[in-house]
């Protein structure tokens, strides 16, 4: 008989029928840790959200103690919490993702520029310049894409990334240079694996060669390039590994990792075939010599649950040193709660702020003194990410609230990145449409909800014209 469920911890939760609060709880249910909820109209809901129970422990002590009071929690981002916001310039693309957060497809409508400029604003405005990201759909179908870039940047954004599929880079004599010159710092690029099969099998179409031609493109315009792999269980989970291999073979463009397990946002319909973070970790450390699960250490800044990073610095001999290794728990807790996502990575990379130490150059806390040893090893290191983005299945209200990577809306808040994109089992943006946040309002929806389609193309070129498929 199977053992009955140990109480971890109580959260308040969401059902993911209904996305309602809901009270919920963490139990070790004998294969990793579960978190269940009951709601009152679609019954109770029992989801595994981390591979194991002791993995789970681990990780929550590294976590900054946020003291979320769930009563409280009004789902947007503070404004001294907010790492990096995500501006939706398009729901238009030129692939048919299998997975794709935002549903997004050929047809889709350009955002008005004067909304996307409204959307800096509200970026600028609360908190400050911050990172941006400018994302879609495809941002590069917009023709007036540099035109964005160069008016954020104009706005005092000094890290303006563009979050893409790499597809025009490709195939347009330029474009990377032209991107670079408008003032985009790095291309957050859909890097899903080596294989031909892996594409066909996640974004509907063979375009491995068109993604090394976009990072050879960046590389002759100077332009840094974050690798950005969906991992989807049985079909790229195994080339974790290669990939941080061609990362560092080609570190002097790609400037850092991000891996996405997939999760149930958008458009993908399956309720199976999803990982927990942690197991995510374990199989990449189970592909690349250097790593052990537990170098990948959560981000003190948001939940221990939504991000785990470690860096690595190339060998003499082909392999690479994990540099949290030199991350003891006194330089740990010294950071934790103090530094936000772009610090930590920056410490770990030693780009420009890192030199000066993190902290300080944030201004959050007195500074601190690297671990003997570790100093020296701040050159040349490739920072490798997993985000846990938070489905419905794992919806927990103290995640949110604390959440680091959030979306403009069009009533002037910054709401957390996984609240907007956060869909149920039918389909529907629940969060997005009950607090007004616009955009698309359901899987299925073919707008923008807040796009005025009849709104003719402006003046200024904001209405790019859209460019013709290129994955074929
Ligand atoms: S995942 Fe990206 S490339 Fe694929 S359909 Fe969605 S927006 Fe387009
Ligand atoms: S976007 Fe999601 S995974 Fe990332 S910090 Fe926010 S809540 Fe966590």
């Amino acid at each position: 008989m199977a053992n009955e469920p140990t109480t971890l911890a109580e959260t308040t939760s969401l059902c993911p029928a209904c996305l309602e609060r809901v009270p919920g709880t963490y139990e070790d249910r004998g294969d990793g840790v579960h978190l269940t909820r009951t709601c009152p109209d679609h019954g109770t809901t029992s989801r595994q959200v981390w591979g194991s129970r002791d993995h789970w422990e681990w990780a929550d002590a590294f976590g900054p103690d946020f003291s979320t009071d769930t009563d409280e929690v009004d789902l947007t981002v503070e404004n001294d919490h907010a790492c990096l916001a995500v501006v939706e310039v398009t729901s238009d693309c030129n692939l048919s993702c299998s997975y794709c957060f935002a549903s997004s497809g050929p047809g889709g409508k350009h955002r008005p520029t004067a909304e996307i400029v409204e959307l800096l604003e509200t970026v600028r405005s609360e908190g400050g310049p911050r990172p941006i990201q400018f994302s879609g759909g495809e941002p590069t179908v917009r023709a007036d894409l540099p035109d964005l870039v160069e008016r954020a940047r104009e706005m005092g954004f000094e890290h303006v990334q563009v979050n893409t599929n790499g597809l025009k880079l490709a195939t347009v004599d330029g474009y990377a240079g032209r991107l670079a010159a408008a003032g985009v710092t790095a291309v957050y690029l859909q890097f899903d694996g080596l294989r031909p099969e892996t594409y066909e099998a996640i974004r509907e179409v063979d375009i491995a060669a068109e993604k090394r031609e976009a990072i050879a493109a960046c590389r002759d315009a100077n332009l840094p390039v974050v690798l950005v792999p969906t991992v989807v269980p049985g079909t790229n989970d195994d080339e974790m590994g290669d990939i941080v291999r061609f990362g560092l073979e080609n570190a002097d463009v790609v400037q850092s990792i991000n891996f996405q397990p997939v999760a149930h946002f958008g458009r993908y319909a399956e309720s199976e075939g999803r990982f927990p973070l942690d197991e995510v970790a374990r199989r990449l450390a189970a592909q690349v010599d250097a790593l052990d699960p537990r170098d990948l250490l959560p981000i003190p800044c948001c939940s221990s649950y939504c991000q785990l990073a470690t860096a690595l610095k190339p060998d003499d001999d082909g392999g690479a040193t994990a540099l949290t290794t030199f991350i003891d728990d006194d330089t740990f807790d010294s950071l934790s709660g103090l530094v936000d996502e772009g610090d930590w990575m920056e410490l770990l990379a030693n780009t420009t702020a890192g030199k000066e130490r993190a902290c300080s150059a944030a201004g959050c806390c007195g500074g601190m003194d690297l671990p003997a040893g570790a100093a020296d090893l701040f050159d040349q290191v490739l920072p490798v990410s997993i985000t846990g983005f938070m489905d419905a299945d794992a919806a927990d209200v103290e995640r949110l609230d604390n959440c680091c990577i959030s979306v403009p809306t069009p009533d002037g808040d910054l709401v957390p990145f996984c609240g907007y994109n956060m869909t149920t089992e039918d389909g529907d943006y629940a969060l997005r449409n009950r607090h007004d946040w616009g955009g698309r309002p359901a899987v299925e929806a073919p707008e923008l909800a807040d796009l005025d389609v009849d709104d003719p193309p402006a003046a200024d070129g904001g209405e790019g014209e859209t460019v013709p498929e290129e994955g074929d």
